[in-house]
């Protein structure tokens, strides 16, 4: 689900018609109904599972929070070679969210302990 485009709602949408609600992993998980669902609606679930290219379109990338989608992927190499990202409080390193949050950039750390 987390990592489903669009299509995911009316997948919920369906399955919830065939009479699933709060439905868990546990005792009243119906994997049959999903299976139905999912060929009904003719997706296709190796689109939502296994590793997906950082080059192609996000199902995500289409929710717009200021953030770069280049800046994403180079934090998720970093976060592969377990480096770390300095605090932007410190200093700005260009993430994108200065151009849509006008107060952006200016909470550093020092202004924080004068609070
Ligand atoms: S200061 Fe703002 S624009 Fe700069 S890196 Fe931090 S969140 Fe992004």
């Amino acid at each position: 689900m987390s990592r489903g485009d669009e299509r995911i709602g009316e997948l919920l949408e369906k399955v919830w018609s065939k009479g699933a609600k709060l439905e868990d992993h546990g005792r009243n998980f119906q994997f049959s109904r999903w299976k139905e669902a999912i060929e009904e609606l003719g997706l296709d679930e190796k689109d939502y599972l296994g590793a997906k290219s950082t080059d192609a379109e996000l199902p995500w990338d289409m929710v717009d929070i200021g953030i770069s989608h280049e800046y994403f992927v180079n934090e998720l190499k970093k976060a592969k070679e377990v480096a770390l990202t300095i605090d932007c409080r410190d200093q700005c390193i260009g993430c994108g969210m200065r151009d849509m949050v006008e107060e952006c950039g200016k909470l550093t750390s020092d202004n924080l302990k004068k609070k």
